[in-house]
């Protein structure tokens, strides 16, 4: 069952949550076009997701594995946890695919798994079987510049009060935040996120879903720092087809944004997580009544939506739908003027892709890192005033309907400094396509990875040739 000699064959194994399957199915789809066989891990009841959105593909050379039980003991999908509070346990049980996933590389054979961060033991796991690893790690180099240099401060000295701003040092752009903005990787590291630190250097690279023009001196300074090696491969979704994943109320939502004009209509989406209280549904409700502007808002599957969030559907001002929507065609249609969004990393990929300045409403993660990227780096997001980072909706400070309407209309409305945030957002879609056409900063760099991992194949398969076997330990 190994590959042949001429065929490179890698194994991705992606975080189990959308944001984390759907880049990770991207990638592969953009590496098998380069001639590479992909295998795709994935447990029982991710499965559908994945064959809906490889179905899209038609793709002879992407195929999927199923580990085949549950052996997490638990929900299988972030987005399926009762509650955050069990979001540790949920991490915690990852380790338990471990030996499922060496019996399917020992099955299979592959040149390479191209594993998530939150995978850390398939470094040794890579390592015992004499193949590379490729850490996948869903986020910018913004993000992962700032939580490295913060990480060296000493913020309980230097900052007296959580919500004090203060400045982060030795960055190119003034960038300030709160205590209580950082997430709680930073805060309060545990074991578990201490481990992929540790694990980094041993890893072949890394492969980032972004792209070299979008942050030139982050990514600069993350690939002299002398660290682990480094691809910038993203956007990764310009392969995506049109008919993209889900689709509740497909149909209704697109004849609804071709009665709309050009750039009027406000997409809102807090992307495939977070949840709020009902206090804060109620708010977003009159903050985007009272903004007066046409929107879509996508609501979650959510007990505490019923009754404070509209009926799905067609509105007075707006469309809501419940469930999964088709974001990525939505950003894209010509009616969508603005994005409010929670900064998830693809979704801010996306945002960008489509040309469209942002809402920025940062949750949790380094969601709140995204925002000041959008913001103050590349001046086309306006933050509603989000400053607490929690996946805890209860210990988020409720922002007020009047917050969110003012955002809304600093973004949608005119003058210059709407207007130069619509431009610079123009901009960065334009060097987004030129950056994964051929011989853009994002393609060139896939293929430099494909060939780097072409070259360690063939270099192992002489080594067998000569020695009769593979060494673990050889240069990989
Ligand atoms: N997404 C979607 N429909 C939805 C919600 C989310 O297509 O109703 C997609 C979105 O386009 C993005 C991903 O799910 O590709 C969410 O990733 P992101 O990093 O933005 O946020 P997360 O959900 O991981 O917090």
């Amino acid at each position: 069952m190994g590959s042949s000699t001429a065929e490179l064959h890698i194994f991705f194994l992606p975080l189990l949550t959308p944001g984390y399957m759907i880049p990770m199915l991207d990638l592969s789809v953009l590496i098998s076009a380069r001639g590479v066989r992909s295998t795709i891990i994935t447990t029982p009841s991710n499965a559908d997701f994945l064959r809906l959105s490889l179905s899209d593909h038609n793709n002879p050379n992407i195929h999927l594995l199923i580990i085949s039980e549950n052996s997490l003991h638990q929900p299988e999908n972030l987005t399926s946890l009762p509650t955050p509070d069990v979001t540790p346990d949920f991490f915690d049980s990852l380790c338990r695919l471990e030996s499922h996933v060496e019996n399917l590389l020992l099955t299979h054979r592959p040149d390479c798994i191209i594993s998530d961060i939150f995978y850390p033991w398939t470094t040794a796991l890579a390592k015992r079987n004499g193949i590379p690893r490729i850490v996948f790690h869903g986020i910018s180099y913004f993000a992962l510049t700032v939580m490295n240099v913060i990480s060296l401060l000493d913020l309980y000295d230097s900052v007296s009060t959580s919500d004090e701003l203060f400045l982060i040092p030795g960055l190119p752009h003034p960038i300030k935040m709160t205590r209580s903005q950082l997430p709680q990787i930073i805060s309060s590291p545990s074991e578990f996120t201490t481990g992929f630190d540790a694990s980094w250097e041993e890893n072949y690279g890394m492969v980032m879903n972004t792209f070299y023009e979008l942050e030139p001196a982050y990514a600069d300074s993350f690939k002299s720092s002398g660290g682990v090696r480094s691809w910038h491969v993203g956007p990764v979704f310009f392969s995506r087809h049109s008919v993209d994943r889900g689709g509740v109320a497909k149909s209704e939502v697109f004849g609804w944004l071709d009665g709309k004009e050009a750039g009027s209509v406000l997409y809102v989406c807090f992307g495939s997580l977070p949840r709020f209280t009902a206090a804060q549904f109620q708010e977003i409700r009159a903050g985007l009544e009272a903004a007066g502007r046409p929107f879509v808002w996508v609501v979650r599957e959510d007990p505490v939506a019923e009754g404070n969030v509209p009926v799905a559907g067609e509105g007075p001002i707006g469309f809501v739908i419940k469930g999964w929507a088709p974001q990525h065609a939505i950003l894209k249609h010509q009616a969508v003027g603005a994005f409010l969004t929670h900064c998830g990393w693809n979704s801010c990929l996306e945002g960008i892709a489509a040309g469209v300045p942002m809402v920025t409403w940062p949750i949790f993660s380094d969601q709140q890192f995204n925002e000041r990227l959008l913001v103050d780096v590349l001046g086309v997001g306006v933050g509603v005033g989000s400053m607490v980072n929690s996946m805890r909706e209860e210990e988020r400070t409720v922002v007020v309907a009047e917050r969110v309407a003012a955002a809304v209309e600093a973004v949608m409305g005119g003058g210059q400094e709407a207007d130069e945030r619509r431009r610079k957002a123009r901009e960065m879609k334009v060097a987004a396509a030129k950056a994964v056409e051929e011989g853009g900063s994002s393609e060139v760099e896939l293929g430099r990875m494909v060939d780097a991992l072409r070259a360690l194949k063939m270099n192992r398969t002489k080594e067998v040739a000569v020695n009769g076997v593979t060494s673990a330990d050889s240069e990989i």
